[in-house]
């Protein structure tokens, strides 16, 4: 049996994992820290836990394509209940509420009362969002591997997208600043600010799109949960993970990958999958610098999408879910930006997130502040920075909702240093920034001068995050089948 050595367990290791495992190979994983799931996690602190990740999972409504995918690995089944949030997000303007609802048209209701100046933009909205409603992510086989089950694009398919493409090429073309703009009234504009400004407008749209298609939902266990199931289903199929084993180098020989060399020695493989997010992977593993046209493109034009995250404990119920975005009186400073809005995440209707009577919140402050933090910390300010942030949030939030004074049992801040320390990304990233002008064209992971080695995981398509990160992982495996002619 062929050897395969997958470097990393998130989401895409333990994907390519389980499909390689499933074709016949003998797969080991290593993971460099003491549990698997990657940047797909969520902490405990003080009785709380903090959704890391799953804010809205693309493929969790059984209708969808990846749906199938997120079963095979086990990260989903049918006995996971999927709950979809509603509103999915909520701002506070001139005295009112305004919601993106799942369904676009009680959205549209909601804003064209509110303006009716806004109509023409607003129907062009629904319109959009219908029409990309229909565009799924293609999971298709890689040319030249044999598969007891394939995927192909049908004609049907293919046809039916047709209309979606002008669409795709407008919004791609746009920011979401852009487009916000269009609208004359400030409160939507606000609305519609839950992706950051610089993001090409088809991110936005793509996300009511999948809303309003009934998927984008939160499974019941979040990142936890997910991944619980996918190291299960791999361990089941007889695969080894390694946890704390962390991967120094990738040994190459004649053009030939022959293992990976680990603190305790060498270990030998017929092929090497590496899920260390790209970049950081091709700086830190490699001897010799690959110069793939493909991952060079990836360093030079495609900005890493970074966070500074933000959980709180709170000793007191705050009921509305999500708690709506507010415009602060007195802004506050996270790593040098003005935040002048804050909103949260609310765990308090899901079981085992806060003790009885108490809240979970969390938030994330986008924006690549790397340098801030790295700066910070090589001075001796880093924790106090990370407290005067906290004190600043513990204010606002405490002026908002006069029941959290003095109530606050915990407040952790996790910033792009820590997921840098946890998952080995380059600058803590955990998507891509897709602006302007960018493609959504997905990279192949294959290597064409060095054989047995690929790549998986979320940068090798963008915007990226958890679909990319799954799909990656499969054609991976299957860039594994080919090479051995072993049938997927
Ligand atoms: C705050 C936040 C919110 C998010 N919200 C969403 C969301 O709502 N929906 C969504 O789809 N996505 C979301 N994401 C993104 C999603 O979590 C990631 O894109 C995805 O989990 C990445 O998976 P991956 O396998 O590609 O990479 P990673 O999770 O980074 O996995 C790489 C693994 O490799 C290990 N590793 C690295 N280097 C080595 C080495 N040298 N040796 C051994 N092991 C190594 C790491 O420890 C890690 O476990 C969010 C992420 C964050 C942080």
């Amino acid at each position: 049996m062929k050897k395969v050595i997958v470097i990393g367990a998130g989401i895409s290791g333990l994907s390519a994992a389980i499909y390689a495992q499933r074709s016949g190979f003998n797969v080991t994983i290593c993971e460099q820290h003491s549990i698997a799931g990657g940047m797909c996690t969520s902490w405990r602190r003080k009785g709380y836990l903090f959704e890391g990740a799953v804010h809205w999972l693309t493929g969790s409504s059984p209708k969808t394509v990846l749906y199938q995918l997120w079963k095979d690995t086990g990260a989903l089944s049918d006995n996971v209940p999927v709950t979809c949030h509603d509103p999915f997000y909520s701002v506070e303007w001139e005295g009112k509420t305004l919601n993106i609802y799942r369904d676009i048209d009680k959205t549209a209701e909601q804003l064209l009362a509110l303006s009716p100046e806004d109509k023409k933009v607003i129907e062009s909205l629904v319109k959009d969002v219908k029409t990309l409603e229909k565009v799924e992510m293609p999971v298709t086989d890689i040319k030249g591997v044999k598969t007891e089950n394939p995927k192909r694009m049908s004609l049907n398919l293919l046809l039916s997208l047709l209309p979606s493409l002008p669409v795709i090429g407008r919004l791609n073309k746009i920011s979401c600043k852009d487009y916000t703009s269009f609208f004359k009234y400030r409160g939507i504009q606000k609305l519609f600010q839950f992706m950051p400004d610089e993001y090409c407008a088809s991110s936005l749209l793509f996300t009511l799109a999948s809303l309003h298609s009934g998927d984008g939902g939160y499974p019941e266990g979040g990142s936890l949960g997910m991944i619980a199931g996918m190291e299960k289903t791999f361990k089941d199929l007889g695969g080894a993970l390694l946890l704390n084993t962390k991967v120094n180098k990738v040994n190459i020989n004649n053009g030939k990958t022959i293992g990976v060399t680990l603190e305790s020695g060498f270990l030998e493989a017929d092929a090497v999958i590496v899920t260390q997010e790209t970049i950081a992977a091709c700086e830190k593993l490699f001897d010799i610098p690959l110069k793939e046209k493909w991952l060079c493109d990836l360093k030079e034009k495609i900005s890493p999408a970074v966070c500074t995250f933000v959980g709180i404990g709170v000793r007191a119920e705050i009921k509305i879910s999500p708690v709506p975005v507010w415009t602060l009186d007195t802004p506050i400073k996270c790593a040098g930006e003005t935040i002048n809005e804050i909103g949260f995440y609310n765990y308090s209707g899901l079981k085992g997130y806060a003790p009885e009577g108490c809240t979970a919140l969390t938030t994330a402050f986008m924006g690549d502040t790397y340098d801030y933090w790295k700066k910070a910390k090589e001075e001796g300010r880093y924790n106090e920075e990370k407290k005067s942030l906290a004190d600043e949030i513990i204010r606002v939030l405490c002026v908002k909702y006069p029941q959290t004074e003095g109530k606050i049992d915990v407040i952790d801040i996790a910033t792009p240093l820590t997921y840098e320390r946890y998952t080995g990304a380059n600058k803590g990233s955990w998507m891509s920034v897709m602006k302007p002008g960018d493609k959504m064209t997905g990279r192949s992971g294959f290597v064409k001068n060095t054989e047995g080695l690929y790549f998986a995981g979320h940068r090798l398509m963008s915007p990226g995050g958890m679909p990319v990160a799954l799909v990656s992982g499969r054609t991976a495996a299957q860039l594994v089948c080919r090479q051995f002619g072993v049938t997927f």
